[in-house]
């Protein structure tokens, strides 16, 4: 096999949530891969955008706020409208709210399950749908979590909602094989972003998690690179439906 199955020279990758963080991470490396990038989200990826201008890729971006899953189709089409089709999908967009669970609030539900389970199912709907009728099928990614795996604490709707994540993995990997389209997913262990400020800030909890993961760090969005450009990429075209977790050893423990 030559290293070229690797590549994505010529195709074009729409990733959700890629001004910070994982999604920044994998942006970037889907860039360094050959990848122009279509990002969507809320906030203008400005580092992201020159990072990846930086290594000579297209960039573009489309504004959407995934709290209204209604979004989804005009979100595609417009990635759409930049570059052409869209051939690789990154689900990443994500939010998280802490609350005991006898506490947890109908709102705080809503939030993270619109944003992390319902548009994702919805935005994929649309960018497969073009994927199938243009007959070239594609690479779908979902960025799932520890906790598509265990319970977590005082995180109600974000286990729920990266749980509904494994299992539409599976099921959309299922329907769409057939159509050339490979549905993955990648479960990051503990990576230092946004998303785990407080758990970092927790003194008590960041040497809990430390103590637990065998490669004895956090994780950086980087370490996503080789995961994500094997799953965007021909390398990958007899993998349907798996969850690759990408956690320091996290899981094995
Ligand atoms: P992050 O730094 O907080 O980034 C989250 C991204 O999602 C940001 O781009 C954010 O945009 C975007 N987003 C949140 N709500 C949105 C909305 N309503 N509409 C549009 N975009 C929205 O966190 P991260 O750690 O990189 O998280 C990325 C993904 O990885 C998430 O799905 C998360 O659940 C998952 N994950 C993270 C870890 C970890 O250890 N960090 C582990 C497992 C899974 P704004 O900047 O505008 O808010």
């Amino acid at each position: 096999m030559s290293l070229n199955t690797f590549s994505l020279e010529g195709k074009v990758a729409l990733v959700t949530g890629a001004n910070t963080g994982l999604g920044q991470g994998l942006a970037v490396g889907l860039a360094a891969a050959g990848a122009d990038i279509v990002a969507a989200g809320r906030s203008v990826p400005s580092d992201t955008e020159a990072a990846v201008k930086a290594l000579g890729r297209k960039f573009a971006f489309v504004p959407a706020d995934f709290t209204r899953p209604s979004i989804a189709g005009d979100v595609a089409a417009k990635a759409e409208a930049a570059f052409g089709p869209v051939n690789i999908l990154v689900n990443n967009a994500g939010t998280i709210k802490r609350n005991d669970a006898l506490d947890f609030t109908e709102a705080d539900w809503d939030e993270v399950m619109d944003v992390n389970l319902k548009s994702v199912f919805f935005l994929t709907q649309a960018v497969a749908r073009s994927m199938v009728s243009s007959g070239e099928g594609g690479k779908i990614i979902n960025i799932a979590s520890m906790l598509s795996f265990q319970g977590g604490i005082r995180v109600a709707s974000y286990t729920s909602s990266k749980s509904g994540i494994a299992g539409l993995t599976k099921l959309l990997a299922n329907e769409w094989a057939k159509h050339g389209i490979n549905v993955n997913a990648i479960a990051p262990g503990y990576f230092a972003t946004n998303n785990t400020d407080a758990l970092r800030a927790d003194e008590k909890r960041n040497s809990e998690i430390l103590g637990r993961i065998p490669a004895g760090r956090w994780g950086q969005p980087s370490d996503l690179a080789g995961a994500a450009v094997f799953l965007a990429s021909r390398a990958s075209d007899y993998v349907h439906g798996t969850v690759l977790a990408v956690d320091g050893g996290w899981l094995a423990r």
